[in-house]
Formats: C-alpha cells, structure tokens, sequence
C-alpha cells in the first residue's frame, strides 16, 4: 500500500542549519546522521567530504583553504519522522547559495557557541530566516566547555535578535560537570543521548536530578530550574511558527548531549511542508499533482560521469521516477529516469518523493536554478533569490581561439549559480559577477580543470549592478538608450545597469524617479 500523501508530507520535517562558523554545525549534522541511523559511525560526514574532495579537483579550493564549498542535502529519519537537512556553506562568500538553500526549507537550527553567544554571522543567517518567516529551533552547543549563564544566553537571544525564547530543556551543570538536559515541561531528565528515553522526576528537588551534580552545584541548579520554570516563557507553537518566538535546547553535540531532545523537538515542533506561493496561485503541499523547484545545482558529483545533479524540492505531490514532467520555462517535457535520494554515504534512486522532500536529478544542462517542474500546470514558483553582484569582473582568456568555448563555459557555470553573467548591450565581452571573492576562485580552478582553459580576471569599468525594471515600458526603454553603454542583460535577458560606483547609481536613480533598480532578483 503507498503511503497517502497526507500521511507522507505531515511526517516530513526539511530543515538547515544555520551558524557561525566553528559553533558547532559539522559535528552536530553528523550526530543528527547518527542517531538519525543513517550513519554507522560519527566522523562519517568529514570523511564523505574528505572522500568528494579528493575525487574531484576542483575542489581542491576548499581542502586548501578548509572550508567547505559545497551544499548538500541529507535525508534520515527518527521515530515517525523523515528529515531532509539541507546543508549550506559556512563561508560568506557563497552567502548566495546559502540563501538559495534556505528558499527550500520550512525551518532552520540555529547553533550558538555557549561561551560566544550570537555571533556575525549567526546575526546574518538569523536575518535572512526571518524575511522568509522562517521559524527557528535554537541548539546552544558546547555547554560541557566554559559556557555563559544560562539565563545570560537567553537574554541575548531576546536582545540581539528581538525574538523571544522558550527553554524547552535546561543544563544540568555546564563545563566540566555538564551531566543532562532537564526537560521542563515534563519534568523529565536525559543524562546523555546515549539514551533513547527521558526518565520522569518529580521535580528539580528530585535526587534523580541534584543527584547528578557535585554537591556544591545542587542549590544553584535546583534555583535556577524552580526559577526557570516560573520566569521564562512557555513554549508557544503559534508564535513559534509565525517566527517570533525560539525554541531553546542545549547541549553539546561532541559528547552526545542534547542531540535527541532536538530531534524530537524538531519532530515535535517544527512545521511539515508548507505551501507554496507560486505566480498564480498558492500550492498546497498534499494537492495530488507533483510540483517542485530547482534550488541548487551541483556539478561534478561523479567525476566518472560528467553529470550536473539539479537540487530539486517537491512542493506537492509525488514525484516518481520514470514520470514525465513538464520543465516550465521551456514548455518541454523532461523524464525523470533517476531521480536520486541522498544520505551521508550513499545516494539511492528515489522510487517516489513527497513535499519537503529534496532529490537530485542528474541532467546534462537542462536544468537551471530556478525552474519549476510540474505534471503540465503553467506555474512558476518564485523567490529563489539572485543577489546583485559585488565583485565585477572581466574574463582575459589567454586564447583567443577558445572565446566561443569560454562562452559556453561561463554560461554553464552561471546556470549552475557559480557565478552570474551579464551580456553588455554594446557587444563588449561578458561581465562575471559574484558575491564573494572566492567564487571568482572557484570559477578559475574549474574553467582549469575541465575546460582546460586557464583565465585570469580583470578589473571591470564598474563596481555596483542593479536589475532595472518600470511599470512603463517606454520609460524602461528610455533609460536604457540613454545608458546604452551601462546596460547588460543577465541569463534572462533581462536588464541590468552597471555603475561605476555607488554614487553614479544614486545619481542615476535621482534623475529617473519611475526606474525600480533592484538588488535582489528572484529566479523565475
Ligand atoms: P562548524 O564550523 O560549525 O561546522 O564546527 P565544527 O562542528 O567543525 O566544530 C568546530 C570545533 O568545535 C571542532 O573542533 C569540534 O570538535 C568542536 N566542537 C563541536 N561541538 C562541540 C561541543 O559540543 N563541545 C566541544 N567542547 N567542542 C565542540
């Protein structure tokens, strides 16, 4: 029997985590795999990415630099749940991909450093969650170290973030006499995650609890639960949902604290697939018929075969291998032969794929970041974010005889969103534009590597690139006559203006009040 869709869907839980970099992201992703069972044994998830690196030179970026460049999606399950993780980068520069990757979930973790508190770019990534409602689970990591005052934490959640918290556990001890996680709530204490159940007290008086402590910590813990419980907030699943209040959980994912007490939050607490708004209508995530969106491309996977895997999330539905689906920006069908499922160390063809779900569809350059998939229906899902460029650059090819395979070349790695690329209307060559230094790095070692065409960059004429567009079109082809040497088109076709400086922009955008110049530009 297969399973009814809204069965499937109300099990799903597709989430990311967000941090900033060292709180803790890695090592906790691998104990989610862990007891999740889709890994045997922790370390697992440094070693696949180990494994990938060497297999693919490209990436030998990111081994020298020891970051990681690369998103991907893990799937496991936990009790009744079945949760997709959706890994993002944690260097700033491929900020980009990491917004793109939050466009496809319906939650986010937000691991904090217990003695660090909220960080940068926790501070960013938090940001981002909230202009897409994202509802967020706090995991405050690290508690078997040298950690601020339980209550100091949550106040700087409250403060620097303006969102309210609700300790779903609290810390039995911290640092060296770290022992548990009491649950508030039910009265209930888990000393480690090696066990699966919560074991019930009868309060924080209980032995079982104070018990666990040296003596001269039991007062304080015993006055800090009775005050926790009377002072902090109850959980609230509505303004939780509505992003305006966080779960908190703590932890430490390196000793096995506080991991589960997450998961079943996460299970418990965080929402199923949610609906999704696209041009014409919203879609619901049980409707029958399949839909879904590319996030994310990833080239290189296999190195055996030259395979690009578009990321897909399915909004509603079933998608199914073998089924025919309808590539809407083109109107063509497209079959979708081998879908596939990913897990920490394998990836496995995917029979059939629920809302929530992400599956990777190898495809040869069909796919675009972006594009919506649907059994017919002409819809387009939006808000997978384009961010404006900050670095501009030329591509000098040493040989001019490849120029037309350059072409080819930058086309492809801007469809996969390495980097973005603007045709100005004047003729001159193509503009490759990124958000963060390192893509531009990214781009040279695989033009290298697999185009075997060595670039170098050079300065552009201009710094600042906005997407134009007015509700008269007359008026938007004004300007661009008027600017012909400043207008570019991106992938679209669609108009840009390039700046030399911010200055130039604001004069511009001074003069021509009816002209919209955008930052960010939605994939369509
Ligand atoms: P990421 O950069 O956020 O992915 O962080 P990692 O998971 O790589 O962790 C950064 C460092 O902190 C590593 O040395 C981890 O072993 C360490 N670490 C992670 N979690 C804990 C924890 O709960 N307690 C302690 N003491 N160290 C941790």
């Amino acid at each position: 029997m297969p399973e009814p869709i809204q069965e499937a869907v109300a099990r799903r839980r597709t989430f990311a985590i967000i941090a900033h970099p060292d709180a803790g992201k890695t090592t906790l992703t691998e104990k989610l795999l862990l007891f999740g069972g889709a890994i045997q044994l922790a370390g697992e998830v440094k070693a696949k990415k180990d494994k990938i690196q060497t297999r693919s030179d490209w990436m030998k970026i990111e081994r020298e630099r020891g970051i990681s460049v690369v998103t991907s999606v893990m799937t496991f399950e936990y009790g009744d749940n079945v949760f997709n993780l959706l890994d993002t980068p944690g260097h700033e520069d491929f900020a980009d991909d990491t917004y793109r990757t939050l466009s496809a979930v319906d939650s986010a973790v937000m691991v904090i450093d217990a003695a660090k508190g909220i960080e940068p770019r926790t501070l960013k990534l938090f940001e981002v969650c909230r202009l897409r409602d994202i509802p967020i689970v706090t995991f405050v990591n690290k508690m078997d170290r040298e950690a601020r005052n339980t209550f100091e934490i949550l106040d700087e959640i409250e403060q620097k973030l303006a969102l309210d918290t609700a300790p779903v556990t609290w810390p039995i001890g911290q640092g060296k006499t770290f022992s548990g996680t009491y649950h508030l709530s039910e009265n209930a204490v888990r000393r480690s995650d090696a066990e699966t159940e919560r074991a019930k007290v009868n309060g924080p008086e209980s032995d079982k609890v104070a018990g666990l402590l040296p003596e001269n910590e039991r007062d304080q813990l015993i006055e800090e639960l009775e005050l926790a419980r009377e002072a902090c907030r109850p959980f609230d699943l509505k303004a939780f949902r509505e992003g305006h209040l966080t779960p908190v959980y703590f932890g430490s994912a390196l000793r096995n604290f506080g991991v589960r007490d997450l998961i079943e939050g996460l299970g418990d607490y965080a929402p199923p697939p949610r609906d999704q708004e696209a041009d014409t209508r919203t879609v619901h995530a049980t409707e029958p018929k399949m839909t879904s969106f590319v996030f994310k491309i990833q080239a290189n996977m296999d190195p055996n075969h030259r395979d690009r895997i578009a990321f897909v999330r399915v909004c509603s539905g079933t998608l199914e291998r073998g089924m025919k689906a309808k590539l809407v920006r083109t109107g063509k069908p497209m079959s979708l032969s081998a879908p596939q499922f990913f897990f920490a160390r394998s990836r496995i063809t995917a029979d059939e794929a629920f809302a929530g779900d992400v599956v990777g569809i190898p495809n040869h350059g069909t796919l675009r970041i972006g594009d919506t998939l649907t059994e017919g229906e002409e819809i387009l899902f939006r808000g997978v974010p384009n961010f404006a460029p900050e670095i501009l650059r030329r591509v000098r090819l040493g040989d001019a005889m490849k120029a037309k395979k350059l072409k080819e070349a930058l086309h492809q790695m801007a469809e996969e969103g390495v980097v973005q690329l603007f045709s100005p209307e004047d003729g001159s060559p193509a503009i490759v534009g990124v958000v963060g230094a390192l893509q531009l790095d990214v781009l040279k070692e695989r033009l290298s590597v697999e185009y075997t065409l060595p670039v170098d960059f050079e300065m552009a004429r201009f710094s600042v690139c906005r997407w134009i567009s007015a509700n008269d079109p007359a008026e938007l082809q004004r300007f661009i006559e008027a600017h012909r040497g400043d207008i570019a088109r991106d992938l679209d076709e669609d108009p840009v203006f390039l700046a030399q400086h911010e200055f130039g922009l604001n004069y511009e955008a001074e003069r021509w009040k009816q002209i919209k110049f955008d930052a960010i530009k939605d994939y369509q």
